[in-house]
């Protein structure tokens, strides 16, 4: 077990330094921002910041979340695709597992058609 200043000290520095002062979800004690070490996953983007000690806890709770809550697909139109940065570096999926946005520009991308990426 680690020795951490007192929970006055570590307040006080929270508070000094601009840092959160909130209770871990896990085990509800008061910790600060700078020591959070890990976080527990509400959903697929956002989570709680959890204390030192609930790290591991934390780790294993999002395996078991990311288990049994597999990533939504996200259903992306054509314009969301071509106004990626990146939108030409797309991996290329078989025809029949491509969403219909990502295999029509796929298709346009093949076919050397120009015609709608950024910057035309
Ligand atoms: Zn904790």
């Amino acid at each position: 077990m680690k020795i951490r200043a007192t929970k006055f000290f570590r307040r006080l520095k929270a508070h000094v330094l601009g840092y959160f002062w909130l209770p871990c979800p896990i085990c509800r004690e008061m910790f600060a921002g700078y020591e959070c070490s890990g976080s527990l996953m509400t959903d697929w983007s956002s989570g709680w910041g959890v204390c030192p000690d609930c790290v591991d806890e934390a780790n294993r709770r999002n395996e078991a979340y990311m288990k049994a809550n597999p990533p939504p697909i996200v259903d992306l139109t054509r314009e969301d695709l071509l106004t990626m940065p990146s939108a030409s570096a797309l991996p290329m999926l078989p025809e029949e597992e491509a969403p219909p946005a990502l295999a029509e520009l796929q298709k346009g991308i093949l076919d050397g058609d120009p015609g709608d990426r950024p910057g035309n």
